[in-house]
């Protein structure tokens, strides 16, 4: 079986979902092979839980060069296994560094690029949703070595537990002129909430939340079902939430088991990152809003008026639970 190369998303101590989804898809394709970038000893660290998820060799990207720079060193780590193992496929999660990770690494390559997978076959064919969800597509890539990006939540990570061989990549120094270099690193402010692309519950708000201090009640509902905060971009555009919570074709992609949507209308470019979520709440106060035609339940109201009622259900049911 050839080699699948999957890049590795982790924290430096532990492995995110994500990668484990990424060699579950990969599996379909052949053997998958984990490229691990990082500080010397990462691959070592993460190689038990990455064999227990199907991986069958380790790739080591290690130096100490690899916290200093954006993507810069995965995209080297990518281009040196594939010029070394010649692997049928690189998967990579469609997040907003592996988005640009796999363009800079397909146009090194010369190879064609196929973005926001949702399903894969074992003949490299793709499936993804395009045009808000109008349109299923099925693509290949035609030359060069295929370079996937695969949407978050869109494949079950399941466990494949065997042995994981350990390789080491040789890598080229960085070339800083043509690499952005991190100056500082401010740590976000920690909650305890599940990553937005990772969470099985995820909760936006719209512009309809009216502003920051209405986030409150969508942050209410989102803690009462353990889910992630997400947000429209004209939300985080008019400063009621940070962009990295930014939903849809500029944003996040995700695909959690439910998604509810406060004050949001439904615009293509954000059913673009939601779309493929496996059940959707709609609240808004307009009928006609396009959401409510997506959307599984619909809730036609006010978002204060609603959003406050669920978050109280949510939690008398899961006290008496
Ligand atoms: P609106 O369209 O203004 O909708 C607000 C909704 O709230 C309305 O339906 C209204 O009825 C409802 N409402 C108001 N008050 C209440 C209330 N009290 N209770 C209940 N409902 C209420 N958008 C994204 O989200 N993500 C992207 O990644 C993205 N990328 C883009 C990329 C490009 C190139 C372009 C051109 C646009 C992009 N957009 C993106 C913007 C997109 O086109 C829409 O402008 C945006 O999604 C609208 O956000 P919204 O639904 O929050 O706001």
């Amino acid at each position: 079986m050839p080699d699948v190369l999957v890049l590795v998303d982790h924290d430096g101590d532990r492995v995110s979902t994500s990668a484990y989804e990424l060699l579950t898809a990969a599996r379909r394709l052949g053997d998958p092979a984990a490229v691990v970038v990082g500080t010397p000893g990462i691959a070592a660290r993460l190689r038990e839980p990455l064999a227990r998820h199907g991986a069958t060799a380790v790739l080591a990207a290690e130096s100490t060069e690899a916290a200093e720079f954006l993507v810069t060193p995965a995209v080297d780590a990518l281009e040196a296994g594939v010029r070394e193992a010649a692997p049928a496929a690189v998967l990579v999660s469609a997040t907003t560094d592996g988005r640009e990770v796999a363009a800079r690494l397909a146009a090194r390559l010369d190879a064609g690029l196929l973005i926001d997978a949702v399903d894969l076959d074992s003949s490299g064919v793709v499936t993804q949703i395009v045009f808000g969800g109008s349109y299923t597509v099925r693509s290949h890539v035609t030359h060069g070595t295929p370079v996937i990006t695969v949407r978050p939540g869109a494949f079950e990570p399941e466990e494949h537990p065997g042995q994981a061989v350990e390789r080491t990549l040789t890598l080229p120094t960085v070339d800083p002129a043509a690499s952005a270099r991190i100056t500082g690193r401010r740590a976000a402010p920690a909650g305890d909430r599940p990553g937005l692309t990772e969470a099985a519950v995820v909760v936006s708000g719209g512009r309809g939340v009216g502003g920051a201090k209405g986030f409150e009640a969508v942050e209410e509902l989102a803690d009462a079902l353990g889910g992630a905060v997400g947000a429209s971009r004209a939300a985080v555009d008019a400063g009621y939430y940070p962009h990295r919570f930014q939903v849809g074709q500029t944003g996040a992609s995700v695909s959690p088991q439910l998604y509810i949507a406060l004050g949001i209308s439904g615009a293509i470019q954000h059913l673009a990152g939601m779309q493929t979520s496996k059940t959707i709440v709609a609240v808004n106060k307009d009928p006609e809003a396009p959401i409510l035609d997506l959307a599984d339940y619909g809730v036609v109201g006010d978002l204060f008026a609603v959003a406050p009622q669920l978050t109280q259900e949510v939690a008398a049911r899961r006290a008496v639970g």
